[in-house]
């Protein structure tokens, strides 16, 4: 085991001893799309099969991983042409680079863990947030060629995941425990933010989860009893961080709401059909 000081070490988003740590699921969640979702409906085998394989997953039949492969395995356009058309269509959720500007400003490191894979993520986010993007550590699935082609040609590319034997791919609570797990006096308030099936692993890891209104990961949260917020964009989130680091509230009683407002139906997401 190493030192208090090598564990930080190894931990980018630690260097600037923050009191609160961003992180953040990628697809749908800073974006208005999921750009794999987008891929797959548009270019890939069509949203009709993905939709049955994302239920699939949270009714626990496929595994996450396994569901995204077929998914990507079924996008063949060369990578690199890939990577242009979610440039030409994926949109940022319109209060993202605000909550970026605010989180720099007051030393918030945002760490985005993605299920996705990190070149689409890094080209959107250069694309979308600017220059500036590449304070964001961004940590996600990668991409290689399948064998005797290059990734820039027909059927030449595939997933390849972080986690392999994992049947998240990404097991993002891997990474979280990495900090939940630091001694108190060192460990950041942890945030997270999500939308779906890729926010499984990570939803029990955090202090305060926002859970993106009427989407997936809520139906999970109220069946497993995991506390959260619910958010429509990042105004939400920003007026929530922005009274938590002022002291003006607390994240347990930010949860609390959260999960009265799921109670009284204002989560989008039917109490009755999410158990
Ligand atoms: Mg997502």
């Amino acid at each position: 085991m190493g030192s208090i000081q090598n564990d930080v070490a190894d931990l980018p988003a630690m260097k600037s001893n923050p009191k609160f740590i961003f992180f953040t699921d990628f697809d749908g969640t800073i974006t208005l799309q999921d750009s794999n979702d987008f891929m797959t409906d548009n270019i890939g085998y069509g949203k009709e099969k993905r939709r049955a394989g994302n239920l699939a997953c949270l009714a626990d039949e496929i595994s996450f991983r396994d569901s995204f492969r077929d998914m990507m395995d079924s996008v063949t356009r060369p990578y690199d042409q890939c990577i242009q058309y979610l440039v030409d269509n994926i949109k940022l959720d319109p209060y993202f680079a605000e909550f970026f500007q605010w989180s720099l400003q007051n030393n918030v490191p945002v760490v985005v863990l993605s299920s996705g894979m990190e070149p689409v993520i890094k080209a959107l986010l250069e694309k979308l947030v600017g220059p500036d993007a590449s304070k964001m550590q961004v940590l996600g699935n990668y991409v290689g060629a399948r064998e005797g082609k290059s990734i820039n040609e027909e059927g030449g590319w595939e997933i390849q995941f972080k986690h392999p034997d994992s049947g998240f791919g990404h097991d993002k609570s891997v990474e979280l425990r990495k900090y939940s797990s630091l001694p108190a006096h060192v460990r950041p308030t942890m945030f997270y933010a999500g939308d779906g099936v890729s926010d499984l692993s990570a939803a029990r890891e955090t202090d305060l989860l926002f859970a993106k209104k009427g989407h997936d990961l809520i139906s999970y949260c109220a069946r497993e009893d995991v506390p959260f917020t619910v958010f429509s964009d990042w105004s939400n989130i920003l007026e929530k961080c922005k009274a938590i680091v002022e002291g003006k509230t607390t994240v347990k009683a930010a949860a609390k709401e959260g999960y009265e407002a799921y109670k009284s139906g204002a989560a989008g997401v039917n109490v009755a059909t999410a158990k």
